[in-house]
């Protein structure tokens, strides 16, 4: 840039070259711009027309705004000192040149182009552009643009007002935007990610977080650009972009590095499940097709992962190795994510093919039902049972639920499994009351996914109906979660299965951080004692104190009391004392499978007869 130099030399010419301009705009001006007399304000009028010249000339030329006067064909007639100085340039460069042919470091050629191509089509009015120096800063350049007509009414010149546009900036809100946003996807851009990561890597290593760095490209995106054009190519960019923005969640965020590569940026990750079930979820991104002007486009996607602090400390290690990542993927075929670590790749498989072999469970018929007895304290006898679903896998054996219930959840599963459940153990309970036993109640495991099944009522309704149990003996186990939902559904799910005469069991109660007045709010029958709390309820004063204070809200509220995970005599009696109502544990019984339940049953197995 040469602005410093030029100006100096502006400065030296500046009285003589304004005298000429002066004489010049004058007789310019006097000869061919209509000045309308009857406009003027009254105190013109008695100013000679010729110093009314003068003076009008010397608006001009000491205006801040930059003013080019060109004839009707768009010739440069007069440039005022504004332009001068802005444009970096002295008059005799630019005066008797077509607007469209002058060059000047001050304004765009982009601008002059605008506004020779408005002039052409006889269109004049206010324009704006925003130019990106290399320097990187945006700056605003706005130009209007007024015909003059001349004594007869015809167009005799063109005015142009231009902006102080080499020194004014855009708005700052809109700089900033510019500056941190990518112009194509509207989406952040490589420098905001980069602020980005660094703030999340310092909560990370306070919080001891994860974080994953993964960064996607679309699979042979040049060979789009090649054949469909790069406009297409672009569209195609927007799209993704898009639709991998709609499906993130706080406080992830999506950045457009360039090309066809995005990176995004997974904070808060607590364990490997949680940043798997991310990357299945981004993948899934492109399962449908993208439709670009009437055109179906199948575009697939690769990924490389990085996690922090694994595979790096800051963020040019973690993106090199995302990088790495990213090729991996490319390499193996595409359409694939991949973990930087080996050991992550393979527990990916793991889980991949786990999730294949889940979709088939139902179908082969591989999931069964345990029972675990629930025992009132009172009368020692069972009164109930909660349903354990188990997985009979081909291969691995027999899974309990933690190896595959959030799988099921993340994948959505969950909903026929839960059905499968739901229908299972009450054809159970009912055969169990046929045979003798009609007063026991079912306890089955709701998940919260489920909750959000608009069909979740009709569904438990149907089974009774179909089954013919009556919905009074069916208890229902739900956490705290639900109630962090949308509460307005969930009242509605739990107001209509208490009026049928099923019973609500909050499970796991204790370990949620939902407020209480939920309690109050919603027909809740029982409250489930964690067995996190009554395995050290002995040993550590803080579990005690939760389980008496449990037990007091239940009281108080005039709900049951049901303990799980007793283990020991002395956690029993502690129980007791308290005023439980009901527990389950290995003390009584293991979840067993309805055969030996049956047994239980027949031998008449209550806490005073332990060993029948
Ligand atoms: P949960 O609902 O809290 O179930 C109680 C778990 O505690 C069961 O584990 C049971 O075997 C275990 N347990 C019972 N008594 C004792 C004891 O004295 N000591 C110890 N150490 N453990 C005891 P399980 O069967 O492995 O189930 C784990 C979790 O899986 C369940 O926790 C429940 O959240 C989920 N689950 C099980 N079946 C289903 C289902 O059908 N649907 C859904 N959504 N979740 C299910
Ligand atoms: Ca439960
Ligand atoms: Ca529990």
């Amino acid at each position: 840039m040469r602005p410093k130099k030029v100006s100096t030399s502006v400065r030296t010419h500046k009285k003589k070259a304004a005298s000429s301009r002066a004489k010049k705009a004058t007789n310019t001006i006097s000869r061919n711009l209509l000045l309308p007399d009857k406009l003027l304000p009254a105190f013109f009028q008695n100013i000679q027309q010729e110093d009314l010249v003068i003076l009008f000339s010397r608006t001009i030329e000491q205006s801040p705004i930059a003013i080019i006067i060109t004839d009707k064909s768009g010739s440069i007639e007069y440039v005022n000192p504004s332009f001068v100085k802005i444009g970096n340039c002295l008059p005799n460069r630019v005066v008797g040149k077509k607007l469209i042919d002058i060059r000047q470091s001050g304004v765009s050629a982009e601008l002059y182009a605008k506004i020779w191509k408005l002039i052409q089509n006889h269109r004049f009015r206010q324009i704006e552009i925003k130019i990106q120096k290399q320097t990187g800063k945006i700056f605003q350049e706005s130009a209007r643009i007024q015909l003059v007509l001349n004594h007869h009414g015809l167009p005799s010149h063109f005015i142009i007002f231009l902006e102080n546009t080499a020194g004014r900036k855009l708005s700052e809100a809109l700089i900033e935007h510019m500056e941190h946003y990518d112009s194509l996807t509207d989406l952040p851009n490589r420098r905001l990610f980069n602020q980005r990561l660094l703030q999340h890597i310092r909560d990370a290593k306070q919080h001891k977080h994860k974080i994953g760095i993964a960064l996607l490209g679309l699979d042979r995106f040049k060979k789009i650009n090649n054949t469909l054009g790069h406009e297409t190519g672009d569209l195609l960019i927007q799209q993704a972009g898009k639709r991998l923005h709609q499906n993130l969640n706080q406080p992830d965020t999506i950045a457009r590095m360039g090309g066809d590569e995005f990176i995004l940026l997974l904070p808060n990750i607590n364990s490997f499940r949680e940043i798997s079930a991310k990357a299945n979820s981004i993948m899934a991104c492109f399962a449908k097709s993208f439709t670009i002007d009437k055109r179906e486009l199948h575009i697939k996607a690769s990924m490389g992962i990085s996690l922090f602090p694994e595979d790096g400390q800051n963020s040019l290690a973690l993106l090199k190795n995302a990088n790495a990542a990213l090729n991996e993927a490319k390499q193996s075929g595409r359409n694939v994510f991949k973990f930087y670590t080996a050991k992550l790749n393979a527990l990916a498989t793991e889980q991949l093919s786990l999730e294949n072999d889940l979709r088939r469970a139902l179908e082969n018929n591989e999931f069964l039902l345990f029972y675990q007895p629930q025992v009132n304290f009172k009368t020692g006898n069972i009164v109930g049972m909660e349903a354990l679903v188990r997985w009979q896998h081909p291969h691995l054996g027999l899974l309990p639920p933690d190896k595959f219930i959030p799988l099921a959840e993340e994948t959505g599963m969950i909903v026929a499994l839960g059905h499968w459940v739901l229908r299972t153990a009450c054809q159970q309970i009912l055969l169990w009351h046929q045979a003798g036993f009609p007063h026991l109640r079912m306890s089955v495991n709701l998940s919260a996914r489920q909750f959000q099944e608009p069909e979740l009522v009709e569904s438990i309704l149907g089974i009774c109906s179909e089954t013919g149990l009556d919905p009074r003996f069916l208890e229902l186990e739900i956490t705290e979660s639900i109630f962090t939902k949308d509460i307005h559904i969930t009242n509605m799910i739990l107001q209509w299965l208490h009026k049928k005469g099923i019973t609500i069991a909050i499970d796991d109660f204790g370990t949620g951080y939902s407020s209480l007045t939920y309690l109050k709010r919603f027909p809740i029958n029982t409250l489930k004692i964690d067995k996190s709390f009554v395995q050290d309820c002995l040993i550590n004063q803080d579990d005690a104190a939760i389980v008496s204070t449990i037990t007091s809200i239940a009281h108080n509220l005039k709900m049951h009391i049901t303990a799980e995970g007793v283990e020991q005599q002395a956690q029993l009696n502690f129980l007791r004392n308290l005023g439980c109502h009901n527990f389950q544990g290995f003390l009584f019984s293991k979840p067993v499978p309805y055969t030996d339940f049956t047994i239980l049953l027949v031998e008449g197995r209550s806490l005073d007869n332990p060993t029948a």
